[in-house]
């Protein structure tokens, strides 16, 4: 259609020599771009990239799972022609968000019991509902939930510590999420395991399963110090080395916590993990708020990844974590919503805003975290803590297409400065029109491609009356 356009533009000029060979020249163009899967285009992109460069208006080229190119929409207009495109004029490109740390089936706890301390809350709600309800149908249903509403709030990666990984990873998939998800490995009884090593086989399986999955990277999930002994961290550890696959942890969440480690062993719960030769690279811990200077050079000695959860953390009052101390550090420091029981969304735009809040009251410095810093911890800094930066958190050529776009139009977001400033302080998930990941549309205008919304929603809602009678 394009070279039928040129020719009658030709026809028209015959006669002029130079404006002829120019348009012959334009044909030629034509002819060599290079047909791509996808582009996004007309947008502010902001990339993440190492020099922190936002591209305005800009484009993204995609072809399969990769970006090809970025650049001026015009300049990728001459050289590409995308199968399909998606039209950001007027919103803000972003590397899609990385939730370092949840618990995705836990949205069917979402408002089951709030306002208590993390203790009572965990051994007197959470642990008895999951006991009665937690099953292969309720963890499907649940990451359907989570999985839609991650799409609809512009997560594209997150990282899962759970029961019935497997179901979890299939759902993830299925919804085209990319997921690190670890298999839970607990001291006591629970769903899937009677015993620790039950648990331990179960991820082992889990492990083989997934291990050569394009979005899923499966992993290990002994749940906490606290939570397991010795062998069985140990245990965890080893087997998360065998396979060479991430083992996510809760560390040093409360003083309770801390407490039972130095009576335990006579170590603070950084330590006493050190101690056992626990920590390593692939290693990532959530929380890290009761720590030490020298647990974060712990920490960083052994390029430990932290999951940040400001939300959860105020919501249990469980303190504060040394945000400043650790970037200072060069620890590697994600962010995270935890489970929906304790958040009770996930959406990391409002994780961004109240990493920033949480930060600057904490440490009565409004620089303690800027926009521009939290807007890192949620995309690059994730990536590092997921030690998938070559990956994914940053929009650069090369790296897999993980992206969004978000719409800057509502009242709340007018006028327009800083988008920086807008995309931390005054954004919701709500504003999210396309989630792409691996190169895939997984919603675009607001509609979900790889969830049928009504279905999910609906059977949440039914296996909620079956949560409501296990927990009454
Ligand atoms: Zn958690």
């Amino acid at each position: 259609m394009a070279g039928a356009t040129i020719s009658g533009f030709m026809k028209k000029l015959c006669g002029c020599g130079a404006l002829v060979a120019a348009a012959v020249t334009a044909v030629s163009a034509l002819q060599a771009k290079r047909t791509i899967s996808l582009v996004v285009t007309g947008g502010t992109v902001v990339t993440e990239n190492a020099t922190r460069q936002i591209v305005s208006p800009g484009a993204v080229a995609i072809d399969g799972t990769d970006i090809v190119e970025l650049g001026p929409p015009d300049a990728l207009a001459a050289k590409y022609q995308a199968r399909e495109t998606v039209d950001a004029r007027g919103q803000v490109v972003l590397p899609g968000l990385i939730n370092t740390h949840t618990h995705a089936p836990m949205v069917m706890y979402r408002g089951l019991a709030d306002d208590l301390a993390l203790m009572d809350w965990l051994q007197k709600y959470i642990f008895p509902a999951e006991a009665r309800t937690v099953s292969p149908e309720m963890v499907r249903v649940g990451t359907r939930l989570a999985a839609l509403e991650m799409i609809e709030s512009g997560t594209t990666t997150f990282a899962d510590m759970y029961y019935f990984e497997e179901e979890i990873a299939r759902a993830a998939f299925g919804a085209g999420l990319r997921g690190i998800l670890g298999q839970t490995i607990i001291q006591f009884p629970v769903a899937d395991a009677k015993t620790p090593a039950e648990g331990l086989a179960r991820a082992e399986r889990f492990i083989r399963e997934f291990k050569d999955n394009g979005l899923v990277v499966p992993a290990v999930a002994p749940h906490a110090l606290y939570t397991n002994d010795k062998t069985t961290l140990v245990a965890s550890a080893e087997l998360g080395r065998k396979y060479g696959v991430p083992v996510l942890i809760h560390i040093a969440e409360t003083e309770d916590e801390v407490r039972a480690a130095r009576e335990q062993y006579k170590l603070s719960p950084v330590a006493a993990l050190e101690s056992i030769g626990f920590w390593g690279p692939k290693t990532l811990g959530a929380h890290g708020i009761w720590v030490t200077d020298e647990d974060i050079a712990t920490l960083k000695r052994h390029a430990v990844g932290i999951a940040h959860n400001p939300e959860s953390n105020m919501k249990l009052a469980s303190g504060a974590a040394p945000v400043g101390k650790y970037l200072a550090a060069g620890v590697a420091l994600g962010l995270g919503t935890d489970g929906a029981a304790s958040n009770n969304d996930l959406d990391m735009f409002e994780a961004m805003r109240q990493a920033a809040f949480l930060a600057k009251l904490a440490t009565h410095d409004p620089t303690a975290l800027s926009a521009r810093s939290a807007l890192d911890l949620a995309t690059i800094g994730g990536a590092r803590a997921l030690g998938m930066e070559r990956l994914v958190g940053s929009l650069e050529a090369g790296k897999r297409a993980d992206l969004i776009t978000v719409s800057m139009a509502a009242a709340r977001q007018t006028p327009l400065y800083d988008p920086i400033s807008h995309i931390v302080y005054t954004t919701r998930g709500d504003d999210v029109r396309t989630t792409i990941v691996n190169g895939k549309i997984l919603m675009k205008d607001r509609q979900v491609r790889t969830l049928n919304r009504a279905a999910v929603i609906a059977e949440a809602n039914a296996l909620a009356a079956k949560v409501r009678d296990a927990v009454r």
